[in-house]
């Protein structure tokens, strides 16, 4: 992605780096979230979206542990680690668990 930055101290354009979270500019390294952002959801929201059990749910996760690399987001004073699973990852998940059924031959 190519964009001009306003902020950018070289005074080139350069192109912006992403680095899985933010855009960053190579020579400055001014940063900036780009807009709109994929939706995350916490795992204790994800097996209502499936619809599945947090179990089976785990188990997808740790058998396709390459497809799904873990996030955290921190709750609370302790930072509790929660894991976040992406909208994208989410229909992933959804298309391993849900099965059209088997249609009969006739
Ligand atoms: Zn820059």
């Amino acid at each position: 992605m190519k964009r001009r930055d306003p902020r950018c101290s070289s005074g080139k354009t350069e192109p912006y780096v992403y680095d899985g979270y933010r855009l960053r500019c190579p020579s400055c390294q001014y940063s900036f979230l780009p807009l709109p952002v994929e939706p995350a959801f916490d795992m204790r929201v994800v097996p209502a979206l499936i619809p599945c059990s947090f179990e089976q749910i785990k188990n997808r996760l740790k058998k396709f542990k390459a497809e799904f690399p873990a996030r955290y987001r921190s709750e609370g004073r302790s930072r509790r680690r929660i894991r976040v699973l992406l909208a994208s990852e989410v229909v992933k998940l959804r298309g391993l668990m849900i099965r059209p059924a088997k249609v009969k031959a006739a």
